[in-house]
């Protein structure tokens, strides 16, 4: 019997009873959440290690928070909908029903954001919790399964930690509905366990998210937003920019913008830097340092395996067939390719797996809009267009 059965089945017998579902037992769950937040900020900011994750932590967790106690009164509401001949004799509405008892499984690289916010939502919707924090930021892992269950109902509500070999075993257990932020390889695992139950899932993947910068727009405007979403959190984000792809004018152009970017957010020394991060782990380090062998080096490329130090690297002269083209970088290496045109950059994109996010920067809306309609995203669906 997988060791977390009793758990799952004891959520499962307070789910039936009921008692997740009035709105006002998810306003004070909601609530306790937000006192989680608020009495424990400085933990989690100690946990999290970094001020400058402040922003991406705690920050967003309270906006959607507050948002959904501003709107659940108007979420739960049924929905009306017309009649077809079939349902002539019917009243036909729409009900918003709890999945049940759901497994959330979360990442290290916003360990706090993206395990709560999907919990935000499971509450919301009047279900039943098992939350699984990633293994790797222990700290937070230690934080949310000693504190967090203190202010939630706990007979709703648990957190499970786990590593791998673990994580397999509880998948082992039926869920209702299973929502996993994490990598695609990881991601095909959970999606095989949850088929042998049906259970539906939300992957939240990463990816290769490309930049196309084209060659009318502000080139100053764009390193600086290049160089932000890159090397933020040492590059950590799912949805940071991955490659650029430009012609070769504007990389001539790009490289003097970027490197002024770079200095002007974290001085001439990066590691210096109060605002610059660290890669998370040893193994991640080595993984992100051999992708440091693509292509020809045009800004840092400095590393130190003690501190897990990368500077921030723009690389040139990158082949398709290079490593660092093969996979997700997730650190702060900006790789630049080639293209003739517009074109030419949407069939390099749609060759590959689609990407979470694409960025593209062109004055010209034109550009922009035919760009974005020719290049479908994967579940993430998120797209953004900034021109400059
Ligand atoms: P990961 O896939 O290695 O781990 C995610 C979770 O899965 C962790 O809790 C881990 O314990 C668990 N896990 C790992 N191996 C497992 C296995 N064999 N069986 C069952 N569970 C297992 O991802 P990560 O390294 O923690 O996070 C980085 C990845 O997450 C990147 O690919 C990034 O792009 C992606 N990500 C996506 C989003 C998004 O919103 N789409 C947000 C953040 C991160």
């Amino acid at each position: 019997m997988s060791p977390h059965a009793e758990l799952v089945s004891r959520l499962r017998a307070a789910w039936l009873s009921g008692k997740t579902r009035p709105m006002e037992y998810r306003l004070a769950q909601l609530e306790a959440l937000g006192r989680f937040l608020d009495e424990k900020k400085q933990d989690i900011l100690e946990a999290t290690a970094a001020d400058m994750l402040e922003v991406s932590e705690l920050s967003i967790c309270r906006s959607e928070l507050n948002h959904t106690l501003n709107n659940l009164g108007a979420w739960m509401k049924d929905k009306h909908v017309e009649k077809n001949w079939a349902t002539q004799l019917d009243s036909a509405f729409i009900r918003k029903d709890p999945y049940g008892v759901v497994l959330i499984i979360g990442p290290w690289n916003y360990p706090i954001n993206l395990l709560l916010v999907p919990l935000i939502g499971a509450i919301a919707a009047g279900n039943c919790v098992v939350m699984k924090p990633s293994e790797i930021t222990r700290n937070v892992e230690r934080l949310v399964a000693e504190t967090l269950p203190r202010y939630l109902d706990e007979d709703c509500f648990a957190v499970v930690t786990a590593g791998v070999e673990e994580t397999t075993r509880l998948l082992e257990n039926k869920f209702d509905y299973i929502f996993f932020t994490g990598s695609p390889s990881v991601g095909r695992i959970v999606m095989t366990a949850a088929a042998k139950h049906l259970t539906p899932v939300t992957l939240e993947l990463g990816g290769k998210n490309p930049c196309y910068v084209s060659d009318s727009c502000n080139v100053q405007n764009v390193a600086r937003r290049v160089a932000w979403g890159r090397f933020f959190n040492a590059g950590q984000t799912c949805v940071a920019p991955d490659y650029v792809l430009c012609s070769v004018e504007m990389q001539e152009k790009l490289l003097p913008a970027l490197r002024e970017a770079i200095t002007e957010f974290y001085g001439p020394n990066p590691r210096e830097s109060p605002d610059f991060g660290r890669i998370v782990g040893d193994r991640q380090f080595q993984r992100v340092q051999a992708l440091l062998h693509s292509g020809h080096t045009a800004i840092g490329g400095q590393t130190d395996a003690g501190e897990r130090y990368i500077a921030p690297t723009v690389l040139v002269e990158v082949q398709q067939d290079d490593p660092v083209m093969q996979e997700e970088i997730f650190g702060p290496i900006l790789p630049i390719l080639t293209v003739t045109s517009v074109d030419d950059a949407i069939a390099f994109i749609n060759a590959r797996e689609r990407p979470l996010v694409l960025y593209v920067f062109s004055s010209r809306k034109e550009v922009r809009s035919w760009a974005g309609s020719s290049i479908p995203l994967s579940v993430g669906r998120i797209l953004l267009w900034p021109s400059g």
